[in-house]
């Protein structure tokens, strides 16, 4: 019997090249490439080509005059045979794929054309792709970078929910588990929309919308406490505030659902879109400012800190637009640094940041006790 061996099993950059994939499909090849089982001919091809073409070709149909069912059970059989070899060999591929060139892949995943090689093809199974965690590939900084913010932000919101009472407020708990649920949420959704993105378009399709979604979450998550401590005393801004993040983090996940939103020439709109989301915090910021003064802005509503935080989303986000550096050094950061890791990097920052700021507020905040009393603006009267 065939040994199936990866190198038996692995296309080669010539059969790579050879291969009638992406490229062909704004050539003469009619064939629609989003729809194309790629795995399925390169298996075929290459059964062909290690002499195992004869289980894996559909028998050819028998003369009329032998149809019996001796000649129909033969077939069953035949056809059975091919199904479980075709298994076989599409379980042996999947656990020895090789990396492949940008333009090699099926048009569905050709993202980012700075960068070069590294990618995963197709993989077409959950199994494949979570294994594909622990090989390096141009996913494999993107999917680590989030996990370990993801896993970090579980580790403080599991120490900080298990404080006693008596030194944290339910209260604090529950603002303060906005913010640690938008983090962990959009870490999560990052990291399994880019271990699991190759396995097929629609799966693809559907946790690139998880992943937006994460981000907006993660945008008024990080709002409420801000919010909430900043105008701890005056009920009206405090709500109109809350209210107003809520609605446009909602429009967001909204247009996050429109499936064009996810196409490469939407980049520089998804990046709009969700810098315009977190400018949208600049209103209360000049309301605070305006109403407080700059000296308690900084020293009380750890005004610094926001302002590092929306500096490190919206730097992370334009480099996530404009595709630095690997638009200026084509194929030198396919695995390590390109834009797509910088910009998790960024983000996992931001929220070390903000989490640090609103953590000051909040102390700061709860040392005066409760609201005393208001003025006619609504400011606190200490
Ligand atoms: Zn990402």
């Amino acid at each position: 019997m065939t040994n199936f061996t990866e190198s038996t099993l692995s296309p080669t950059e010539e059969e790579q090249s050879s291969y009638p994939l992406s490229e062909s499909a704004d050539g003469d090849d009619e064939r629609d490439d989003n729809n194309y089982d790629w795995s399925s001919e390169f298996l075929r091809k290459r059964c062909v080509s290690t002499g195992v073409s004869s289980i894996l070709d559909p028998p050819p149909f028998a003369d009329s005059d032998n149809e019996d069912d001796k000649g129909i059970s033969f077939l069953k059989n035949t056809q059975n045979a091919v199904d479980q070899a075709e298994t076989l060999v599409r379980r042996v591929w999947h656990k020895s794929w090789r990396v492949v060139y940008h333009s090699h892949l099926p048009k569905w995943l050709q993202d980012n054309n700075f960068l070069v090689g590294g990618h995963r093809p197709p993989l077409e199974s959950f199994r494949a792709c979570f294994q594909s965690v622990f090989r390096v590939h141009t996913e494999t900084g993107n999917i680590w970078t989030h996990l370990f913010g993801c896993i970090a932000f579980i580790g403080i919101t599991i120490s900080f929910l298990a404080r006693p009472s008596i030194e944290i407020q339910w209260q604090e708990k529950a603002i303060f588990s906005t913010f640690f649920m938008g983090a962990i949420l959009c870490m999560l959704f990052s990291t399994l929309f880019h271990t699991v993105y190759c396995h097929s378009e629609s799966v693809g399709r559907l946790f690139n919308k998880l992943d937006y979604c994460g981000i907006a979450l993660l945008t008024i998550g990080s709002f409420v406490p801000w919010l909430y401590y900043s105008f701890y005393c005056t009920t009206a801004p405090k709500i109109s505030y809350i209210t107003l993040i809520l609605v446009l983090g909602t429009a967001c996940i909204v247009v996050s659902m429109w499936d064009k939103f996810a196409q490469p020439k939407f980049r520089p709109v998804r990046a709009g879109v969700f810098i315009g989301l977190g400018l949208s915090g600049v209103i209360p910021a000049m309301h605070y400012v305006l109403v407080e003064g700059i000296e308690r802005a900084i020293n009380v509503a750890a005004m610094g800190w926001l302002v590092l935080m929306a500096a490190l989303y919206i730097g992370g986000a334009l480099i996530y637009a404009f595709r630095i550096p690997e638009r200026l050094w084509p194929g030198k950061f396919d695995i390590w640094f390109q834009s797509h890791q910088i910009f998790h990097v960024f983000v996992v920052a931001a929220a070390f940041v903000h989490y640090h700021g609103i953590s000051k507020i909040a102390r700061h905040r709860l040392s005066f006790g409760e609201c005393l009393a208001a003025d006619e603006s609504g400011n606190l009267i200490l």
